[in-house]
């Protein structure tokens, strides 16, 4: 069967990642299943950047065709933070609950129609003879005002869909993963995965 790495060690991606290759015919792996594998350096000034770093990490430590995706939230209002900092903002150990708090309240005093934001995501891959993919994925929404909805993982209580004026931590992940940054990437990767891999 063939094998595909999926450079990360966050739970809700890799679940997400998981169930979107559902239909191709290969075994995941993860770097739980590397643990000897040192951390992975995410310094780059893009998504893709990012997203090549990790999946080439993981190529040329497991030798196994590698995955990997950098995403992260634009807020309009606030010129495009946090951006490629999602993971790290408001500091290296915040929890999502602090960092949805930091970004509420640098945007309290916003009315709706200044709260759109989108969800980008950069989807690298690596494949068996060492050549890099990528692609790319967004999806428009606005930040709520609150916290709705116990799905998903990271933003997703406060990234409202304005067609389904609920949150992706409200839709679900059958959902999500039709209109996500991730599902949209993803779904561009599909014919190179089903070449290449
Ligand atoms: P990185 O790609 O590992 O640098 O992390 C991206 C960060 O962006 C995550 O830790 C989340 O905080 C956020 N993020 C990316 N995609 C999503 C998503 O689908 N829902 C909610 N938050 C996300």
């Amino acid at each position: 069967m063939k094998k595909l790495v999926v450079a990360t060690k966050n739970r809700g991606k890799l679940i997400e990642i998981a169930e979107l290759l559902v239909d191709h015919d290969v075994k995941l792996y993860s770097l739980h299943d590397f643990p000897k594998m040192p951390d992975i350096v995410e310094d780059g000034e893009t998504f893709e950047e990012n997203a090549i770093r990790k999946a080439m990490a993981a190529f040329e430590w497991t030798k196994l065709p590698a995955i990997a995706d950098d995403s992260g939230l634009e807020v309009d209002a606030l010129n495009g933070a946090p951006g490629v900092h999602s993971a790290r903002y408001g500091g290296n150990s915040a929890t999502d609950e602090e960092k949805i708090d930091k970004l509420l309240a640098a945007m309290i005093d916003l009315p709706l129609e200044e709260r759109t934001a989108r969800f980008r995501c950069a989807m690298a891959f690596v494949d068996s003879e060492g050549e890099v993919f990528v692609t790319e994925g967004t999806c428009e929404g606005v930040i709520a005002f609150e916290c709705r909805g116990s799905g998903g993982f990271g933003y997703d209580p406060i990234f409202m869909l304005r067609e389904y004026g609920k949150t992706f931590a409200e839709l679900g992940s059958d959902i999500k993963n039709r209109i996500s940054h991730r599902a949209v990437a993803l779904q561009k990767m599909r014919e190179i995965l089903q070449e290449r891999l």
